[in-house]
């Protein structure tokens, strides 16, 4: 006995050529990379809904890192490939390989958000991103040029809840005194507790643990999730799809960190005054749902110095974010150059007293 999910999969085949079509960004289609043929996806009946999140927490379910990989047998060439992706090309003939059964220990995707920036495109972003970045080696511009572009869709948690957070704190408020023949400020503080209430929607949390949380999280804060469609697999053919390694759990933690911050704002703004204190919030979450989205994001992995460096490119809306390299000798040529010119200005008016 093997610990690997006997996956069958998808295959969509080119009417004309037998070739296996591939999702065609900014399209609704599937296109041949041979002879060009397109298909049209049909569009799904289903809408996209939010779960309710009790439902989901009754049910039994697996930590993700103990599902077993996805076996895919290329259809092109037969070879076998083992993966813990959802979607894959074969790595010996570049046939995409597509789940069509997913793991009934493992949430299903409920939406995708199909990509609309082609491979030409996230390069042409790029390459605007590397030349404005101040700083950097020369050798990084290179980097939009680099062969390694993944067009990859990764899970992501999106969240609903209705909050009422109950808070104690203080109302700081600005008076003057005058001590010396000098108006000094001080702050009147007085207790204070109240009520805010907030509806929450799609607010959106990466759960997957291989690509940097900070550019990913970054990028999060910018999906149109509105657009997002049924899912279906044709969508995801010839790109790479992560499985998701951040369970449902963590995924509502990271999202109530991120709503507690705007709760935080609220209450500040409900406490009022010129400062406030806050010592204590409690909330409670009702109607709390949730869905499963793959998000499309074109990834770089380039070597620098030594080094790994990770760049994503939204493949919504073609925004970059990622590390970048620093040059340390055009940061200290800029700094002796402001120093001189300074050195400059501050001799010429000791000349001109
Ligand atoms: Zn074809
Ligand atoms: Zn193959």
């Amino acid at each position: 006995m093997t610990d690997t999910a006997p996956s069958s999969h998808q295959t969509y085949p080119c009417t004309d050529c037998g070739a296996q079509l591939q999702f065609a960004p900014g399209t609704t289609a599937l296109a041949c990379p041979y002879c060009g043929a397109q298909q049209q996806i049909v569009p799904s009946q289903r809408q996209v809904v939010e779960r309710s999140y009790d439902a989901l927490a009754a049910k039994p379910r697996r930590d993700p890192a103990s599902v077993p990989p996805n076996l895919f047998v290329c259809t092109g060439c037969g070879a076998h490939t083992e993966s813990d992706a959802w979607s894959d090309v074969c790595q010996f003939c570049d046939a995409p390989v597509v789940a069509d059964r997913f793991d009934p220990d493992l949430v299903d995707p409920e939406g995708v958000l199909p990509f609309q920036v082609d491979k030409r495109g996230a390069r042409e972003a790029l390459k605007k991103w590397v030349s404005s970045r101040w700083f950097a080696p020369n050798a990084f511009k290179k980097v939009s040029e680099a062969e390694s572009l993944k067009s990859t869709y990764l899970p992501h948690w999106t969240w609903d809840a209705e909050t009422t957070s109950n808070y104690r704190g203080e109302r700081g408020e600005h008076y003057y005194v005058e001590r010396d023949g000098k108006r000094e400020r001080k702050t009147r503080w007085h207790h204070v507790r109240g009520t805010v209430q907030r509806h929450f929607d799609d607010v959106v949390v990466p759960a997957s643990a291989h690509v940097s949380g900070n550019y990913l999280d970054r990028l999060a804060d910018d999906w149109d999730t509105g657009k997002a469609v049924a899912f279906q697999p044709q969508f995801l053919s010839g790109h790479f799809t992560q499985r998701y390694e951040v369970g449902p759990e963590q995924g509502l933690d990271a999202a109530k960190q991120k709503m507690a911050a705007i709760i935080r704002r609220d209450v500040k703004h409900h406490i009022g005054g010129d400062e406030q204190r806050i010592h204590h919030v409690e909330t409670r979450y009702a109607n709390l749902t949730y869905k499963l989205l793959l998000l499309p994001v074109w990834l770089l992995a380039y070597l620098f110095g030594g080094k790994t460096w990770q760049v994503l490119v939204s493949g919504q809306t073609g925004k970059v974010q990622g590390e970048r390299p620093w040059s340390v000798w055009k940061i200290v040529f800029a700094i002796l150059a402001a120093l001189i010119v300074i050195a400059g200005i501050v001799y010429l008016a000791n000349m001109n007293q």
